[in-house]
């Protein structure tokens, strides 16, 4: 995937991207409000959805075309970039000839390789960024797939949107957050931006603060926080909108860690380290399992069974204690001595069956 910036000109580069507006244009007033209160807070990038994916008929489904007027407003009384969801060639025809400057693909389209194809094909020679939402099942190929679509017919202003899994069980959060997905996009595609979506993640208001923190912590390059100028009267997602004066505030309580210092000669030294003592841990556990496969062979010969229960549960509760007496966590230490001992008796039985 050949990537370059989805920074739109005179928006500072620094951490966090800030992408903020209401989850649905509902009205010229609305989206106005909203706007100049945003501008006026120094917010760069508005994003607004105008088409409304619902998961059942009969809510909002967005204002539709009408409301790509109101955006063109913004961009001319306030200055703001303008963004939207697209889903369709439809929507993004209609989007580009109102001079939307960023196009965001929804969770549930994403899930669909036709429509991300059909946008892509849509938006082949256009320069414009465009960043794809984790599909709604936890499915990282499946959201690397709709992005390399858009990478296949040219596009290189691509990043990801992390707004979390659904599940059938919702407890604390909307969409679970589940960040080693995101973390291993990042570990595959160093140089895809991620922004994350507090405001799908955690559903509430209240939860928007932690999550973008925490964003920030894992590296994130920015957010997309949905902010409304009456958020209890919102079409659309009213419990997980905030205010423009709510977003100043969570946005000025950030904590930004910058991430390069981390490579200062300190923690390269100590990382050196810890490379070192990977290496010695896997020659040990190799060793381990060649001794394993010994006694397999002896316990074959001798015609004896594999696994013998005092002599695990030895291993176990002596190893359980002295790594407490180290400091370590028990349950911790009980994982891996459990692991190592279910393959071990893997390698054995592929002996005992030869
Ligand atoms: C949205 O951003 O308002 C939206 C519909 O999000 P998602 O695709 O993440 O559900
Ligand atoms: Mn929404």
């Amino acid at each position: 995937m050949k990537l370059e910036s989805i920074l739109l000109p005179g928006v500072d580069p620094t951490r966090p991207l800030v992408i903020a507006g209401p989850c649905s244009a509902e009205t010229e007033e609305q989206v106005m409000e909203t706007a100049k209160e945003l501008a006026a807070d120094g917010i760069k990038i508005m994003r607004a959805g105008i088409w409304k994916p619902r998961t059942k008929p009969g809510g909002f489904e967005g204002i539709g075309s009408e409301g790509l007027q109101w955006l063109k407003r913004v961009k001319q009384e306030t200055g703001m970039y303008v963004s939207t969801e697209v889903a369709t060639q439809k929507h993004v025809y209609e989007a580009l000839k109102y001079g939307v400057d960023l196009l965001w693909i929804g969770a549930r389209t994403t899930a669909n390789p036709f429509a991300v194809q059909e946008i892509a094909e849509a938006l082949q020679g256009v320069d414009i960024p465009v960043l794809v939402k984790n599909p709604v099942n936890p499915d990282l190929e499946l959201w690397i797939g709709a992005l390399e679509r858009l990478s296949n017919v040219g596009l290189t202003r691509i990043g990801a949107i992390h707004r979390g899994f659904s599940s059938f069980d919702k407890k604390i959060y909307r969409n679970l957050p589940q960040w080693h997905i995101p973390i291993e996009l990042k570990r595959r595609y160093p140089d895809l931006p991620i922004i994350c979506d507090p405001s799908h993640i955690g559903g509430k208001r209240d939860l928007i603060q932690p999550l973008s923190q925490q964003a920030m912590d894992l590296g994130f390059e920015g957010l997309i926080i949905e902010t409304h100028c009456n958020p209890d009267c919102a079409w659309s997602d009213a419990a997980q909108q905030v205010t423009p004066p709510r977003l100043k505030e969570i946005l000025a309580n950030l904590v930004i860690r910058d991430g390069n210092k981390q490579t200062t000669e300190d923690l390269t030294a100590l990382r050196r380290q810890i490379d070192e003592l990977d290496d010695q841990l896997l020659e040990l556990i190799a060793k381990r399992m060649r001794i394993s496969q010994e006694i397999g062979t002896f316990k074959k010969e001798h015609g004896m069974t594999i696994v013998q229960t005092d002599r695990y549960d030895e291993i176990l509760s002596k190893r359980i204690a002295q790594a407490t007496e180290m400091k370590m966590n028990p349950e911790f230490m009980r994982v891996i001595l459990e692991a190592i001992h279910e393959e071990s008796v893997r390698v054995q039985l592929d002996i005992l069956n030869k």
